[in-house]
């Protein structure tokens, strides 16, 4: 097993944020509550989970651009929260991320080169010759024409905006990707093109990456492992494969089954009931049991653990041996 070179420990991250437009008070708001992970040298790890489960702001948080509220980020060995201005420059440097919508993520006055070309300028990389050369070996390493260094982000389709936006992202030879729903927005038909060179990128450059998606389908396409994250707390996590044949948590189950397949309507697989509750309010016990068609007492009461020493990938799930189709 290769070593980590990302490791998250018991991390919290909780917002102040208004009750409604017309009061005064405040509520806390739980978006990532004692998540614990690593991320190995090379790998792809999968995070998924619905929309508004604190899977984005988690990978905002490893990049420091949320501050915790409590736990530990640990990048090849050291604590982030203790690192010098500069050794926090060179943290960000390593840590790189590629957005969901590339439009909005690109300067639109600025031209490719010039996109390409600010984060070397930032980090005082190279001369202008040279910067020049790393323009166009990153249009070629994504698989765009030389020709696209003078036009500006809007002359390009969907797809080449992503391909550009994961330009910028190695531009600085970074040691992790994190890829925040990053073909969301994109056409099915387009999205497997840039699955495909995220991958020839990784392994080119032996990159690790976190692949936050809300589509398990597209996450199995990519990782090596697999966390499943629900109101702000990882549920599951493990091996890709083992996660898909012997998913162990209802609510991986219920994603598994959601995933449309040919010949049969998807809604009629649907195990997952009802909304994400709030996270300002999660319910007790198992946040889960509000959903979950397997609920009995004990999850209204007693939160279950990740921890558990269970045989083979962990689960926080009471029953799981009951409901795990063997
Ligand atoms: Fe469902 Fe209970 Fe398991 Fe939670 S602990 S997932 S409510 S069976």
């Amino acid at each position: 097993m290769s070593e980590s070179i990302l490791e998250v420990q018991g991390l919290q991250l909780h917002f102040s944020q208004s009750k409604g437009i017309f009061t005064r008070q405040r509520a806390v708001v739980r978006a990532v509550d004692d998540v614990s992970f690593s991320l190995r040298s090379g790998e792809t790890l999968g995070l998924v989970g619905e929309s508004g489960c604190g899977k984005s702001s988690l990978g905002k948080a490893l990049l420091n651009l949320h501050r915790p509220t409590a736990g530990k980020v640990i990048y090849q060995g050291q604590n982030i929260a203790g690192l010098s201005d500069r050794a926090m420059r060179d943290y960000r440097r390593s840590l790189q991320m590629i957005f969901q919508d590339p439009f909005e993520s690109l300067n639109s006055r600025h031209t490719v080169s010039a996109i390409l070309e600010e984060p070397l300028i930032i980090h005082r990389i190279g001369d202008a010759e040279s910067r020049r050369r790393r323009v166009a070996e990153l249009l070629d390493m994504v698989g765009l024409p030389s020709t696209a260094s003078s036009k500006y982000p809007h002359e390009f389709s969907g797809g080449q905006r992503q391909r550009i936006g994961i330009a910028r992202a190695i531009a600085l030879k970074p040691q992790v990707l994190i890829c925040d729903e990053a073909v969301s927005a994109l056409d099915v038909s387009v999205q497997a093109q840039i699955l495909n060179l995220l991958l020839d990128i990784q392994r080119e450059l032996n990159l690790s990456m976190l692949f936050i998606s809300h589509d398990l389908s597209v996450v199995r396409h990519m990782s090596d492992r697999i966390a499943v994250m629900y109101l702000g707390q990882i549920v599951e996590i493990g091996e890709a494969q083992a996660i898909y044949s012997h998913a162990r948590h209802p609510y991986t189950q219920g994603l598994l089954a959601a995933i449309p397949k040919l010949g049969s309507a998807p809604e009629a697989v649907s195990l997952i009931g009802g909304d994400i509750p709030s996270p300002m309010a999660p319910p007790s016990g198992c946040r889960f049991h509000t959903r979950c068609a397997y609920a009995k007492d004990k999850c209204r009461v007693d939160a279950p653990t990740l921890n558990v020493d269970h045989d083979g990938h962990p689960a926080a799930c009471h029953f799981w041996k009951e409901l795990t189709v063997a």
